[in-house]
């Protein structure tokens, strides 16, 4: 994947576009994926980078959503499962099995927790993952050896998928490129242009590196705008009403010690009503989340105080450990595309089924939905959208679709293990400039070799790519990333040809934006 390359594929193109993806998410890129392996032409302009939106700021969870299974929407949880199962399938060396327990502290916690979740296990039929199971006190200590003890009565494990959302992102932004599309980031759609009838009929967008302007024709626009879904829908008419209910959630990372033994917990009712979750990722323990309604999208959510307070009062609760802000090793935040309804009370209650919405324009919106059911919202969408554009129907076939990297052994690549099959290619390159293995900072095992790899094959242009989405460093340790910057800055100036004006000018943007991940 090289930009230069993708710049240039754009700027040559005569011919309109089959289809041109507004949105560099998981909805977007699963969107070109879909469309390029079915054989169509597809662009995707993505404003910031690959994965800058809500797609690297989940949960992490490929799952059915025990939440929704109690809520009733038993159709939403049958078709998670089944694409859980096609992703842990397709991209094995990111997706992972996963013990979660429930820890019990009432008498009927048990046979009812038991019960539902032997349902969520049936629900995945041939998909399914482990077998759930009731545990006594001593087996739930056993897997929870820091949970509280005080009234704890036993507990209910079972068995869901975990990812790596940024890496399983850039990986599905390969795949696409492999299969015939282009790409580009840092480059934002500031208009669409219309045909003589008033259908939409392509975008202006603007090369943020150059500033030059791109123009690109379109049979058909899909909008996969996440959170800003109704920005790009007003380019066309400022008087739309909106479809989107922005919600952020928030997410806590401490060192592992607080999860020791490998299994998440999984708090299936907060004081407020919600799910919570405190899970083993990278060696650190990751917990979250909210569910907050908000004003207006914004690229850098930052955490409300009373998110913070009440996570940290919610794991506090559960964790025999005491747990304080000092132990935070770095906050994230996400913003929750979700669908308005006119009389839903909280943005919790809204459905998390996808939306497809066109506009009398002929703009299409894909919305909503979970990074779990991307390859299904995109096949839905590739359908609708290829009807629109009276493009001739071809069939989907992401169902069996190796995503680049695939690889079934990839753990045996130790810290590398997440570019499946990449990671050799990673080894040869330290192989070639030994001084490459040096790890970056002694916080993290990230070497240099992954910030040459990421500026060279996965379209890293700044700081803040490589260590908040080709490696999670800002994620797990916001203050190990500042302190990794300034080396990146280099390795990436060397990659990129950049002065050392701009070294500079990137080690200062990234530091500043590392403040908001850290909890004073
Ligand atoms: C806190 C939280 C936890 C979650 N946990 C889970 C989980 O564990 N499992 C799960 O399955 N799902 C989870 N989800 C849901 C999942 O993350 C989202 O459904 C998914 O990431 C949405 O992807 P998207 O592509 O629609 O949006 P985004 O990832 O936000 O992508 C939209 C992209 O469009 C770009 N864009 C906007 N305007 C323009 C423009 N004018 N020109 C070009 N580009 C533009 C943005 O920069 C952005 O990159 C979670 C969501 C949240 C908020």
């Amino acid at each position: 994947m090289n930009r230069d390359e993708m710049l240039e594929r754009l700027l040559g193109e005569r011919e309109p576009w089959d289809m041109v993806v507004v949105g560099g998410g998981a909805t977007g890129v699963g969107v070109a994926v879909d469309a390029a392996s079915r054989g169509y032409d597809v662009l995707l302009l993505e404003q910031s980078d690959f994965g800058k939106g809500t797609s690297s700021r989940s949960t992490k969870l490929v799952h059915g959503g025990v939440r929704y299974l109690e809520q009733g929407n038993i159709s939403l949880v049958m078709e998670a499962l089944k694409e859980r199962g096609l992703l842990r399938q397709n991209a094995p060396h990111l997706v992972s099995d996963l013990a979660f327990v429930v820890p019990n502290y009432e008498w009927w916690e048990a046979p009812f927790y038991g019960v539902g979740l032997k349902v969520y296990n049936l629900l995945a039929g041939r998909y399914g993952f482990g077998e759930s199971e009731v545990l006594s006190r001593e087996e739930t200590l056993a897997r929870l050896p820091t949970i509280k003890t005080e009234g704890l009565r036993g507990g209910v494990v079972y068995y869901d998928g975990q990812f790596d959302d940024a890496r399983l992102l850039i990986n599905l932004a390969e795949t696409a490129v492999e299969q015939g599309a282009t790409l580009l980031n840092y480059a934002p759609v500031t208009a669409l242009t219309r045909d003589a009838e008033g259908f939409v009929d392509g975008v202006v967008a603007r090369d943020l590196e150059s500033g030059r302007e791109l123009r690109a024709n379109a049979r058909v626009v899909i909008n996969a705008a996440g959170p800003f879904s109704d920005a790009v829908r007003r380019l066309a008419d400022p008087a739309l009403p909106g479809l989107i209910a922005p919600s952020q959630g928030i997410h806590l990372v401490f060192d592992g010690s607080f999860l020791p033994a490998g299994a998440a917990i999984m708090v299936p009712h907060t004081s407020d009503g919600r799910v919570m979750f405190a899970i083993p990722w990278h060696g650190h323990t990751l917990v979250g989340t909210t569910d907050t309604p908000i004003e207006e999208a914004t690229l850098e959510p930052r955490p409300l105080e009373q998110e913070i307070e009440f996570v940290l009062e919610t794991a506090g609760r559960y964790l025999r450990k005491p747990i304080s802000r000092s132990d935070v090793r770095s906050v994230f935040v996400g913003i929750r595309p979700l669908v308005r309804s006119g009389d839903a009370k909280n943005t919790s209650a809204l459905s998390r089924d996808h939306t497809i919405h066109i506009d009398p324009s002929g703009l299409l919106t894909v919305t909503g939905g979970k990074w779990t059911t991307y390859r299904n919202m995109a096949e839905d969408c590739v359908n609708q959208a290829s009807t629109l554009a009276r493009l001739p129907e071809k069939p989907c076939p992401t169902r069996n679709l190796n995503v680049h990297g695939f690889h079934r052994q990839a753990s045996k690549f130790g810290p590398l293990a997440l570019y499946g099959a990449d990671a050799l290619l990673i080894q040869d390159l330290a192989r070639a400039e030994p001084e490459l293995e040096r790890p970056l900072h002694s916080a993290l095992p990230i070497s240099e070799a992954e910030v040459v790899w990421a500026a060279r094959f996965e379209m890293a242009r700044t700081i803040e790519d490589v260590l908040a989405r080709r490696t999670r460093a800002l994620f797990l340790e916001a203050r190990a990333a500042m302190e990794m910057a300034p080396r990146v800055a280099e390795l990436l100036a060397r990659e990129l040809h950049r002065d050392a004006a701009w070294q500079t000018a990137e080690v200062a943007a990234f530091r500043k934006l590392a403040q908001g991940y850290l909890v004073q």
